[in-house]
Formats: C-alpha cells, structure tokens, sequence
C-alpha cells in the first residue's frame, strides 16, 4: 500500500480525495493528512504564485518527514481584473479569509462589467521517492452578477463554468467534482501513478 501525506488540514479534501482514490485503486493508495504527523504549526504560503505555494507546502513537509505527500493550491483568476484575485483568493478581502467578504469584493469590484470570464486554477505539487511532479487543473467559466445557490463552498456561488447556466454553488458537489479543476489536477496525478508507480 502507498502511503502520501496530503500536506493539507482540510478534512473534508483528503475524505473526497481519498474517495477518488480508493475508487481508481481499490486498496493501493492511502491518502492521510496532516493530522497524522506531529506538526501542529501552519504551513507556510508566501509564494506570490499558485504553483510556487503548492510547491513550498509539499517540500515543506517532505522536508521535515521524508515521507511522499502532495500539496494543492487554488485560486480564481478575473480577465477583467488582470487574474485577481489569484494567488490571493482565500484573503482577498482581508486576513480574516471570508468567503462571503470575499464575494462582496469581487462583485462590487465587477459593477457594470460586462467582461465577466473567470477560471479556477488548481496546482498540486507532489513529491514522490525524492522527484518532485506539478499537476494543473483548470475550470473556465464567468462570474455572475449576483449570487447563485448556496451550496459549495468559496466563490462558488458566484462562478458559473462554461457550458452551464447554474453556478457551482447551485450544482451538488457529485457534478461540480466531475467538472472541477481540483478534479482536473487530480485526475493528471492518478494518471502519473498508473503509468509510472502502481
Ligand atoms: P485553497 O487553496 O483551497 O485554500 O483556496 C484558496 C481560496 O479559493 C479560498 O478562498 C477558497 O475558498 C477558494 N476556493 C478554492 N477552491 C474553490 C472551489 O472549488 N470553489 C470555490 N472557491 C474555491
């Protein structure tokens, strides 16, 4: 069985992460936590990139514990606010990281624009028997001009990703997973294990 440390305090990201796993590699793959360490201080994300945050969170604890782990960042990016909010999404609005602060910012920045494209990035840096990997994932879609749905989490009730007419935050979270760029990114890492490591 392999074991990766998924250089994250999100419960809820390494259950769904795991599930994903367990069902393209029944019993192969365990993904654990940061609980399961003894470190108890934050990881630090001073990168001004999503792909350099992901990498310092994962070399970060591989440094320290030698064992194999994955980090993820992810941000959203406005066109018409040259990428904000970025590598900034979870502080945009300030260091208290509220989603709903978060919101209000976007939109009373977007009043009156109707360039409204938009995408999520998420970068997952793993390192694995001392090689490090980068996996990205993308979702396209536009910002709303209002909130839709309340479900999700983050920005999702103002994203709508291309080809829909609801946001994810009105989606349950089986179809957004099937479309997300979290998915995305995690899909490429599972590809790499079935080609190179299982
Ligand atoms: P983190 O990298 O998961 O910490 O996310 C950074 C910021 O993006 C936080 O404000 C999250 O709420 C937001 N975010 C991350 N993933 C998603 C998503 O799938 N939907 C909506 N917002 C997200």
């Amino acid at each position: 069985m392999i074991q990766l440390i998924f250089a994250s305090r999100n419960q809820n990201k390494t259950k769904e992460i795991n599930n994903i796993l367990q069902h393209t590699f029944p019993g192969r793959i365990e993904v654990k936590g940061l609980e399961s360490l003894d470190y108890v201080g934050d990881i630090p994300e001073t990168s001004l990139t999503i792909s350099g945050n992901a990498t310092q969170k994962a070399m970060f604890i591989y440094d320290r514990y030698h064992q194999n782990c994955f980090a993820e960042d992810t941000g959203l990016e406005i066109t018409a606010l040259n990428g904000e909010p970025g590598v900034y999404s979870a502080r945009y609005a300030g260091i208290q990281r509220n989603d709903q602060d978060n919101i209000n910012l976007v939109l009373a920045k977007m009043t009156g624009l109707t360039e409204r494209s938009a995408r999520f990035k998420t970068v997952i840096s793993l390192v694995y028997e001392n090689t490090p990997y980068l996996f990205e994932g993308i979702c396209k879609g536009k910002i709303a001009l209002a909130r839709k749905g309340n479900g999700g989490f983050g920005y999702d009730p103002i994203f709508i990703p291309d080809g829909y007419d609801h946001s994810f935050g009105e989606m349950p979270s089986s179809e957004k997973n099937k479309i997300s760029h979290r998915n995305i990114a995690l899909q490429k890492m599972i590809q790499l294990f079935s080609e190179k490591i299982l």
